[in-house]
């Protein structure tokens, strides 16, 4: 009955929206504030199904705290935040989810840390079969068989019975990756995922993303310090400064002729 229930509603939110395209995802004047400080002021930010979208900006900027706020990890001090058209706050008649709804919904997004966070005593394939037996109710076989097919993506089938201590850090970051994709999200958030490796191998990782934005519908939000990469993978770039994005375009645009003075000074300091 829950899953006949929830499709009713998601067709209810979709259509209820006068003609407006469902977004992937979709920040609607977000407001976050820790005590007095406001990290993200009236924040509107849509990503497209599909879309590939990085933000960029100076620390403190706020950019972690929209994927954060995106994986439910932390709450919103005010305004909406919808994926693919639904509220992960309210339901439609503007009560607070259950937390159960609140999963359901937060389970369209993957998420990849700076820190790889596998679980150390568990190999490779324990790792990535976890989630898919007990959370999506998997056989073992079938979580087994999805398991070997992203580790094949990330190019390290031949670590399946590794444990996380026994892998570089370049590897234990693509093994995090194929982690977050056997969940099958629809939205990837991908939160610094090279910033605590060395750059000889923080290019592994990347490849491994741009394969997967290359051959993957998946909808992707990115925070990096990596202007290369932002650049080469990003259908949409958007640049934060004091929790506002200050500017957003193609990475053509931002990078080539950007439109705001603190954008170019951005960009002058990284690049
Ligand atoms: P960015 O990713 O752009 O570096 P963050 O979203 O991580 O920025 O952080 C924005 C600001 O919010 C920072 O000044 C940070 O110190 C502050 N902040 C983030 N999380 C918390 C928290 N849990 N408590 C207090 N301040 C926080």
């Amino acid at each position: 009955p829950g899953g006949v229930a929830s499709s009713e509603r998601k067709v209810d939110v979709s259509t209820s929206s006068k003609q407006e395209p469902v977004w992937a995802i979709e920040f609607k004047k977000i407001c976050k504030s820790f005590g007095a400080f406001r990290v993200l002021v009236d924040l509107d930010l849509k990503v497209q199904p599909g879309e590939k979208v990085t933000l960029i900006g100076p620390s403190g900027s706020g950019k972690t705290t929209v994927l954060r706020l995106a994986m439910t990890l932390a709450k919103p001090t005010s305004g909406d935040i919808r994926i693919f058209g639904e509220s992960i706050l309210f339901d439609q008649a503007g009560t607070l989810l259950s937390s159960a709804e609140e999963a359901r919904i937060r389970r369209r997004c993957g998420m990849v840390f700076q820190q790889f966070n596998l679980f150390p005593h568990l190999t490779v394939l324990q790792n990535l079969i976890l989630a898919p037996t007990t959370v999506l109710k998997q056989s073992k076989a079938e979580a087994k068989e999805s398991a070997l097919r992203y580790l094949r993506m990330v190019g390290l089938e031949g670590k399946v019975d590794a444990y996380p201590a026994q892998l570089s850090g370049g590897q234990q970051q693509r093994i995090a990756i194929a982690r977050a994709l056997v969940m099958k999200p629809e939205i990837l958030l991908l939160d610094e995922i090279t910033s605590a490796l060395d750059p000889e191998i923080a290019g592994e990782v990347l490849d491994v993303v741009r394969r997967i934005a290359r051959e993957s519908g998946v909808s992707m939000l990115i925070v990096t310090h990596e202007m290369r990469f932002a650049r080469e993978v990003s259908d949409r770039i958007a640049v934060f400064d004091g929790g506002r994005i200050i500017e957003q375009g193609t990475p053509e645009k931002i990078f080539i002729s950007p439109e705001s003075e603190r954008t170019r000074s951005f960009l002058q300091s990284v690049l």
